[in-house]
């Protein structure tokens, strides 16, 4: 059985309510390490750390947080006993509060729910993911309505308090059993938990607050950006009815391909094809970069497989500002498929000056022959 700690999660921190969140971060490192069972001896230390962990994560999430100075250790789902309250825990609370969908019957008087979170998928260029850029967008959504911005009730015209449940959002039916009195709870169906209801509809939305409308935007694409990643813009996506909250819209980047040049994270790739004499004698070749084509130097000497690195022209790290990957140009020597009667002369002499006796591979073919008979 888990030992309920009953102090209070800001005492436990030693911190003040309206601490900032990185106070409340210090706080808790500090306090951690020296209550840590590993290092602290002290018989109440692993109890101890537990209620700083504890304390911790409730403080460092902002809903939990928010519950918690609402209602205390009941609002986070710990402490108290078990089934006492308005609310069974956490999931019920947040239905009922923070409009995840009120509904079970343990729902209390409701805000509107949240309008649901849109994705968008955008398509840029290789080059754009590399040096970023701004797009806009446009889409249609569920907006706030205009007319009556976002009530739902017809300009001129109030919202009043819900007749059905009298504005409690719910209602209760108290039945007799043998265990007692059993009191069910369920959702205000005419205010939808709401307790107050509008006396003339918007005729624009027909009390949703919310209308299908098409919208611009514009989206700031950060330099680095990878296939797959989002772009959040929160409080973007479909409104919520009667002027709840607005989801988030999120921007799905897909990435082009570059015609040569591989990218894996914040490195980028190229294979250079090589002439035998190019990486015999050096050579100034062109090679493909994120910001167009470059000439570089190839040494005399150079060997299958070398790699050339191109410093910081890379791909820009996406949370760490001015840090650039690197161009990594892999050599490939292409041997001569075909050789022209000169070029055969002339490969020849080189193997000659290189004191190499060439064995024609039909001589061979005519061993192999001689072998086999
Ligand atoms: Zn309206
Ligand atoms: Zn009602």
């Amino acid at each position: 059985m888990r030992m309920a700690t009953s102090r209070d999660y800001y005492d436990v921190l030693g911190v003040p309510r309206g601490a900032p969140d990185d106070e409340i971060k210090r706080a808790f490192r500090k306090l951690a390490q020296q209550w840590h069972p590993d290092v602290n001896k002290d018989p109440s230390a692993p109890e101890r750390f537990k209620e700083i962990n504890e304390a911790y994560q409730v403080l460092s999430d902002p809903q939990q947080r928010r519950a918690y100075d609402m209602f205390g250790r009941a609002g986070v789902g710990n402490g108290g006993p078990e089934g006492y309250g308005p609310f069974g825990g956490f999931g019920d609370l947040f239905d009922a509060f923070f409009g995840a969908g009120a509904g079970g019957a343990q729902a209390r008087r409701a805000r509107p729910p949240a309008g649901s979170d849109l994705r968008y998928d955008l398509r840029i260029s290789f080059e754009e993911s590399i040096r970023g850029t701004e797009k806009e967008i446009e889409f249609s959504a569920l907006d706030r309505c205009p007319t009556c911005s976002g009530t739902g009730a017809e300009p001129g015209s109030t919202s009043t308090r819900c007749p059905q449940c009298n504005g409690l959002g719910e209602i209760r039916q108290v039945r007799s059993t043998m265990l007692g009195q059993m009191v069910n709870v369920t959702v205000c169906p005419r205010c939808h938990g709401e307790g107050s209801v509008v006396e003339t509809s918007c005729q624009e939305c027909h009390g949703e607050g919310r209308v299908q409308r098409r919208r611009k935007l514009r989206v700031e694409i950060p330099a680095g950006i990878d296939e797959g990643h989002q772009v959040r813009l929160t409080g973007e996506g479909e409104a919520g009815p009667r002027g709840g909250p607005a989801g988030n819209l999120y921007v799905a980047v897909h990435v082009e391909e570059h015609p040569a040049l591989r990218r894996d994270g914040t490195e980028l790739y190229y294979d250079l094809p090589l002439s035998i004499t190019q990486a015999s004698l050096g050579a100034r070749v062109t090679v493909p970069t994120a910001e167009g084509d470059e000439a570089i130097e190839v040494k005399s000497g150079t060997q299958p497989g070398a790699e050339i690195r191109l410093r910081g022209r890379g791909v820009p790290h996406l949370r760490r500002p001015g840090v650039r990957g690197d161009l990594h140009v892999r050599v490939d020597v292409r041997v001569p498929t075909r050789l022209s009667k000169r070029q055969r002369e002339l490969l020849e002499a080189l193997a000659a000056e290189s004191g190499e006796r060439p064995t024609k591979p039909g001589r061979i073919l005519d061993r192999v022959k001689d072998a086999i008979s």
